[in-house]
């Protein structure tokens, strides 16, 4: 693995080039972004942000969205994956904040993780974007590049590679990085064509170089 000074390293050349990386999910408020990033799992932000507007219009708060009829909710939601259980999740989840946190977003993980649909990666996301408390949330992009890069172990499960990002970058980073991270996946280090030849992290990536090592040896 990878020591803290390079990990910082290979963060602050990703902050360098995506300084504009943020989180996707369009929202106005900590409820909204809750729905959201739920309705996120196993779909795209770009799929949600298309279904979004039309459901918070129809139901704004917490109490509108605990009473709504299912089939009215499925009926917004209904182009992203999942949708039938997704919909069950979020009313539930919204009569859970009316009945446990008198309407609001809690703040705490312990809580997030106890309302229905809501995971751990769901609610490191809420802690940070909603709230600006540090965390790092792990999806697809950000478990591949530490992987990649051997910021953490190959075999490392997700809650293993958050804590080993945690344990090698400062707190003040956090919510940073996982964007950082999510930008450099998604557009730069993609699953199926890394664009190594042009990485500024080639030089400390094991990945990339065996991966350039078979490029050239095919060549
Ligand atoms: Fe990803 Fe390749 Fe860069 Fe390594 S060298 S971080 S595998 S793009």
């Amino acid at each position: 693995m990878i020591s803290k000074e390079k990990t910082l390293q290979a963060v602050e050349t990703m902050f360098d080039m995506f300084p504009e990386a943020h989180g996707e999910l369009v929202s106005n408020n900590a409820f909204e972004m809750l729905i959201a990033v739920i309705l996120s799992a196993q779909a795209t932000d770009v799929s949600v942000n298309k279904v979004t507007p039309a459901l918070f219009a129809a139901y704004p708060t917490p109490e509108a969205l605990s009473e709504a009829p299912m089939e009215g909710i499925i009926d917004k939601i209904k182009s992203i994956g999942l949708y039938r259980n997704k919909a069950k999740n979020i009313k539930a989840c919204a009569g859970e904040l009316l009945l446990r946190f008198d309407g609001q977003v809690p703040h705490s993980r312990e809580d997030l993780v106890s309302l229905p649909g809501v995971g751990r990666k769901t609610a490191n996301v809420v802690m940070g974007d909603a709230f600006g408390i540090p965390a790092i949330a792990v999806d697809t992009h950000v478990e591949r590049v530490s992987k990649r890069l051997r910021i953490c172990r190959l075999d490392a499960n997700v809650v293993e590679v958050e804590q080993t990002l945690m344990k090698k970058i400062p707190e003040s980073l956090w919510v940073k990085t996982h964007h950082s991270m999510i930008f450099f996946g998604r557009y730069h280090c993609t699953a199926r064509s890394p664009k190594c030849d042009s990485c500024p992290l080639l030089a400390m990536c094991q990945e990339g170089k065996i991966r350039m090592k078979a490029k050239t040896s095919k060549s």
